[in-house]
């Protein structure tokens, strides 16, 4: 596990991401994120879903999302309901 050599920890991060994805940080900050990134794929994962997500919603009055994507948001979605009621 890291020992605070530098940039943020998980839960930093995801806290942040959304910030990221709203383009509020300083370039310092998404240097530290994207580093993060680079080297925890859990947090990686969140971060490809939370900006696919952002695609879903911002095409969402339009109309037009594409199947693949809004397919996957869904399962998404699918999986996290079955995971908290699975146990
Ligand atoms: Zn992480």
């Amino acid at each position: 596990m890291g020992s605070g050599e530098s940039g943020f920890d998980c839960n930093e991060t995801i806290e942040r991401l959304y910030h990221y994805l709203d383009g509020e940080l300083t370039d310092e900050r998404r240097r530290e994120i994207k580093h993060h990134l680079d080297e925890c794929s859990p947090c990686l994962d969140a971060f490809d879903f939370e900006a696919d997500l952002r695609v879903v919603i911002a095409n969402r009055c339009k109309d037009h999302v594409p199947d693949a994507l809004r397919k996957r948001v869904h399962d998404a979605l699918v999986e996290e309901e079955r995971r908290h009621a699975g146990g």
